[in-house]
């Protein structure tokens, strides 16, 4: 007799990153501040989510590394900087 076995399909899994928190740019970098609603910045199909390295509010969700390379976001939450890896 089958038994239902508890592994699933294997779906890719959803992601959680925690950005870097930099002190403010000043201008001296082109920082992304969001001052809408929530916190999210940017939203796509992906599976990973990024949030702010100070207070895991989510930022950037279903975005690619590859789309936000190397750029930095105001967290609407905390204010506080946030950079995404190279
Ligand atoms: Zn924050």
């Amino acid at each position: 007799m089958a038994k239902n076995k508890p592994e699933g399909p294997k779906y890719p899994r959803p992601q959680r990153i925690k950005l870097a928190v930099i002190p403010d740019p000043q201008g001296t970098r082109a920082g992304i501040k969001y001052e809408g609603e929530g916190t999210v910045i940017m939203r796509g199909p992906g599976h990973l989510t990024m949030e702010c390295g100070n207070c895991g509010a989510d930022l950037l969700v279903g975005v690619a590394t590859s789309q936000v390379r190397n750029m930095v976001f105001r967290c609407n939450s905390c204010k506080a900087w946030n950079e995404t890896l190279d």
